[in-house]
């Protein structure tokens, strides 16, 4: 009788040692159990709406542009199980519709999408233009006052120098007045992708190939940055 009931307490106490180890809770500190939280980045397309950004020689819009390279750039990280948020997924821009100072609304909303998200990162994209057709190529810029942001920043821009080739190479930059650098706490970066100004670079930019070229080195700039 007696050694019925041990039996059964026994194999009671193994079921609530194996249910307790199952959930976790015996394991030491730093253990396999918990799970490394997912990071995350919001890619901002630039302008959108009525504002087209620069308009290239070739007639292509910045707008248009951003958000190619965005949606492609979205689709690289997710490959790579980042957590995404982007600030339009459509031309629309972020302005409401009887805003007074419409540029200003839609500048105010991405960095509430930004503050909201806590990212691990924030990354916006745009196209460069200049009065002269000869300047190209890529640049990425950084809040001068951010360590982190110049990390990234050099981390992107090298990348786009390995895997685009471009002709003219340039160099990560700070900058002091740009708002959504200013007005954002996580390391963020603005991505000039290339002139619209040139014309070669201006057709480059309009091809699926390039934009999908574009959005693999800014993504595997943006991981070597977390892999650090
Ligand atoms: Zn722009």
């Amino acid at each position: 009788m007696w050694e019925k009931k041990l039996e059964w307490i026994l194999g009671l106490v193994v079921l609530i040692v194996a249910a307790l180890l199952a959930n976790g809770d015996f394991l030491p500190a730093g253990g396999s159990a918990k799970t490394v939280s997912k990071r995350t980045v919001v890619i901002d397309p630039g302008h959108g709406g009525i504002d087209p950004g620069k308009i290239g020689v070739n007639d292509a819009k910045e707008k248009e542009i951003n958000l190619q390279i965005a949606l492609r750039l979205k689709e690289c990280l997710e490959k790579e199980d980042v957590a995404v948020v982007m600030t339009r997924e459509t031309d629309d821009g972020l302005y409401s519709a009887g805003a007074k100072n419409k540029k200003r609304e839609d500048m105010e909303r991405r960095c509430a999408i930004i503050r909201e998200a806590e990212p691990d990162v924030a990354v916006s994209i745009h196209q460069n233009s200049y009065h002269q057709g000869g300047e190209s190529g890529c640049q990425v810029f950084y809040y001068q006052e951010s360590k982190e942001g110049e990390q990234l920043a050099v981390s992107i821009q090298e990348e786009m120098a390995a895997q685009l080739k471009p002709a003219r190479k340039r160099e990560a930059k700070p900058n002091d007045s740009y708002y959504m650098l200013r007005h954002t706490a996580a390391p963020a970066v603005i991505v000039e992708c290339g002139f619209l100004s040139n014309w070669n670079e201006a057709q480059k930019l309009c091809t699926e190939e390039y934009q999908r070229q574009v959005a693999q080195a800014v993504a595997d700039g943006i991981l070597h940055y977390f892999s650090k």
